[in-house]
């Protein structure tokens, strides 16, 4: 056979040659919407190719995006790798010295910038140095000042441009981990990485995604390139919407009603405030039927799950990471369990799921391999095509990988007998009482199940008889009340008596990191100290 080079090129040229009448909706800041096609999407990401060449890209530079969700990020994925560079969308959210720290790390060469992100821009500016800045207005005219005018530079290309001949194994894009502990990490995805997570994510029994879709993009373009969507669907050419910076859940139905939207992603955060909105007025929408929604980052609760259900909006859950560019499993149910009671099939959906082609899974114990009995827990380590080898440029991170090259997560889970992984926890955030397990995030799923919590963290505190004891953080429903008692009878109809918290603490709000998962190691630290209220405590 040939040896065809697996490249987002490839990609590109098939979008335009083959799609180019396919829509693409973009919001604009203004939040008015941008319509265009896969044509003019195509001669655009030339262009640029083009400009960043006449610029002096090389092979493998890296080029920065600080930008929200749409068309002209969606042009930047393609058009920066098409020249042979790497793009590098930066995490808006962190804090300015994490940015400053991630452009100076992948030594940054352009930038290209939201014009309402200059603020942040302007945070980190003394502390970077990158040769050209280019502000996207979209659509307003360029203004004088310090930086280039995006549509003006584009305007400079011939519209001839030869691309060149890339390998599958270049770079082709860069995130950074969240890093809740030390400094970011950064991960370089290889063309052959993105291309072979595009197969497989399009493949009908991880997404389904094609031409017959429209899918609206709700995860951030600047978090593990919005999950890989992007660059499937440019492949597939579903016809794409782009929410722009309004990323919130009653912004995303409106789109999801105007455009008949069949598919989106996002992280459970986003869905529980839709639910909350439809649960309160979803009349108020005439909304599509049967979407799918990718949602993975954390556990969708199992109320989640069934809420969204009730709406004609399914839950496809997926596990992955940063470092598996991200989708590593999903939970789809099989044909044989088409005949089970509703309770089991959403215990089914609740958990990882299945590895997905070419991604092998193993769960280590300190005593080795873990028995696939769905009871032992243990981390789950990696390994695939589309999972990284390593950290960009940080040999001290080196230990994250086995010897016999697997990639130890610090998820923990175990795995029953058909291969199917359920996470109990992250590592060091297992409860551990008298030499038993407990299990924080099955304690946090049901906590949330209830009617007036809305958001609950269960962490281990140390506690003098059993080493560790649970101890819930809950933040209750605006309006809404429960007592420590209610609470433990509600649970106590599904936990043995000795897995619930011992104590509940009431809190205004939880601590997040950027990306939207709760920021357990700051609880931690917080209820280090806790005195616990029971007598023999
Ligand atoms: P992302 O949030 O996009 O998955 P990150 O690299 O920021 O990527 O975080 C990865 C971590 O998020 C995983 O190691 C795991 O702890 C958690 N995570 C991701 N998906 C899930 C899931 N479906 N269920 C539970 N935890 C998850």
């Amino acid at each position: 056979m040939m040896d065809y080079p697996l490249t987002l090129s490839a990609i590109l040229e098939r979008a335009g040659k083959y799609f180019g009448d396919m829509e693409i909706v973009s919001r604009r800041p203004d939040r008015s919407l941008y319509r265009y096609t896969f044509r003019d999407f195509y001669q655009r990401a030339r262009r640029l190719a083009e400009c960043l060449t006449a610029a002096g890209l090389k092979r493998g530079d890296r080029v920065a995006t600080l930008m929200w969700n749409h068309s002209a990020h969606f042009e930047a994925y393609f058009g920066i790798t098409a020249a042979g560079g790497v793009l590098h969308p930066l995490n808006l959210r962190l804090h300015p010295d994490e940015i400053a720290y991630i452009v100076n790390h992948a030594q940054d060469r352009f930038l290209i910038v939201d014009e309402v992100l200059l603020p942040v821009l302007e945070k980190i500016e003394s502390q970077i140095k990158l040769e050209r800045i280019f502000v996207v207005r979209h659509g307003q005219p360029a203004q004088p000042g310090p930086y280039e005018d995006y549509e003006q530079w584009l305007q400079q290309a011939s519209g001839h441009f030869e691309p060149p001949r890339l390998s599958e194994h270049d770079g082709a894009s860069m995130c950074f981990t969240s890093g809740t502990t030390g400094n970011p990490k950064g991960v370089l995805y290889s063309h052959r990485a993105l291309v072979l997570h595009s197969f497989m994510q399009a493949s009908a029994d991880a997404c389904a995604l094609s031409q017959r879709d429209v899918l609206l993009i709700g995860s951030s373009m600047f978090h593990v390139n919005a999950w890989g969507f992007p660059y499937t669907a440019a492949m597939v050419g579903a016809k794409l919407v782009f929410p722009g910076s309004q990323l919130d859940a009653a912004s995303l139905l409106e789109l999801m009603e105007q455009e008949h939207v069949t598919i989106t992603c996002a992280v459970p955060t986003v869905w529980l405030t839709m639910l909350a909105l439809l649960d309160e007025r979803g009349t108020h929408w005439k909304l599509p039927q049967d979407v799918r929604i990718l949602c993975g980052g954390t556990a969708p609760p199992e109320s989640l799950i069934r809420g969204l259900d009730r709406h004609g909006f399914h839950i496809i859950h997926s596990w992955g990471m940063t470092e598996t560019s991200p989708m590593a499993t999903v939970s789809r149910l099989r044909p044989s369990m088409s005949t089970w009671q509703e309770e089991k099939q959403y215990e089914v959906r609740t958990k990882q799921g299945w590895p997905l082609p070419f991604v092998d899974v193993r769960i280590t114990t300190p005593d080795g391999e873990a028995p696939c009995d769905g009871t032992t827990p243990g981390e789950i380590e990696v390994r695939g095509p589309w999972v990284a080898a390593g950290y960009y440029n940080a040999p001290a991170s080196k230990d994250r990988w086995t010897s016999d090259g697997w990639f130890r997560t610090g998820d923990v889970a175990t795995m029953d007998a058909e291969g199917c992984i359920k996470i109990v926890d992250r590592s060091k955030d297992l409860i551990k009482s008298g030499g038993e397990w407990i299990s924080s995030a099955d304690l946090e799923n049901a906590l949330m199940s209830h009617p007036s919590v809305r958001e609950a963290a269960v962490i281990a505190a140390p506690h003098v008889k059993w080493q560790e004891r649970p101890l819930a953080v809950v933040q209750l429903k605006s309006g809404a009340s429960a007592t420590p008692d209610e609470l433990r009878a509600f649970l106590g109809a599904k936990f043995a008596k000795w897995q619930l918290p011992d104590d509940f603490v009431f809190v205004s709000e939880l601590p997040h990191t950027s990306t939207g998962k709760l920021l357990k190691m700051e609880l931690r630290k917080e209820y280090a100290n806790w005195q616990w209220s029971g007598s023999d405590k």
